[in-house]
């Protein structure tokens, strides 16, 4: 479709899937959005699993949750999309990962086909650089929360990101886009160092003193929403 209408987009890619790892934060959106009926068949499941497991501690962080200061920049989140993704990168860290297992399990949800279809493969990287698209960094294993890591172990991210596109594509680098829309100071300054000239956040959020490594970002999602109620 973009060659029919003459377009050339940006492409952030993350890297590890290349040496072969599945990525799971991206396997489990592809399950929570195939499995069920609809998202919110999953976030129903998925909340009482997490109330199972947490108890107590889950009534009281429900009760103080307040959905209109959390992630406000992204207006078209619905409740349940802001609690999710609350729980999920906030309160339970690595315990995120074998609740969803568990909810894989009991469905029939195929693992392995599933990741067979989820990424684009190298040459396809390569051929898209070719035709003149924009590879650009997106971090190597795609943390949810970059801008709480030390510095080393972001510069490791981005370095390894940076290395494989080239290696892929034959080019450096001069984009990104920060996953999950996580950064800090930090990771400003070493994507500067590695030559980052134009970055993007994944909000429309204003930012007080905006550098080149932040501008605003529309969700595809909700560009989608916007064109069909026009
Ligand atoms: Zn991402």
């Amino acid at each position: 479709m973009l060659d029919e209408l003459g377009i050339k987009a940006f492409w952030f890619i993350y890297t590890s899937v290349f040496e072969g790892t599945v990525e799971k934060l991206e396997l489990f959106r592809y399950f929570r959005s195939t499995a069920f009926g609809d998202v919110d068949d999953f976030y129903h499941a998925f909340f009482r699993m997490v109330e199972e497991r947490l108890g107590t501690l889950y009534v009281k962080l429900r009760e103080e949750f307040d959905p209109a200061t959390y992630l406000p920049n992204s207006p078209f989140y619905t409740w349940s999309d802001r609690w999710f993704r609350f729980l999920r990168d906030h309160v339970l860290g690595q315990e995120y990962f074998p609740i969803i297992e568990d909810m894989i399990d009991a469905s029939k949800f195929d693992r392995e086909k599933a990741a067979q279809i989820l990424w684009l493969r190298g040459e396809q990287v390569r051929d898209l650089a070719d035709q003149g698209h924009v590879i650009g960094l997106h971090s190597h294993t795609h943390p949810t929360t970059m801008g709480k890591l030390p510095y080393d172990e972001q510069l490791k991210e981005y370095r390894s990101n940076a290395d494989y596109i080239f290696r892929l594509t034959g080019k450096t680098a001069r984009v990104v886009s920060h996953p999950c829309n996580s950064y800090n100071a930090d990771t400003l300054e070493l994507l500067a160092r590695l030559g980052i000239e134009l970055g993007f956040r994944a909000d429309v959020g204003q930012v007080r003193t905006r550098g080149p490594l932040e501008y605003r970002r529309e969700d595809h999602a909700n560009l989608l929403r916007l064109i069909q109620e026009c």
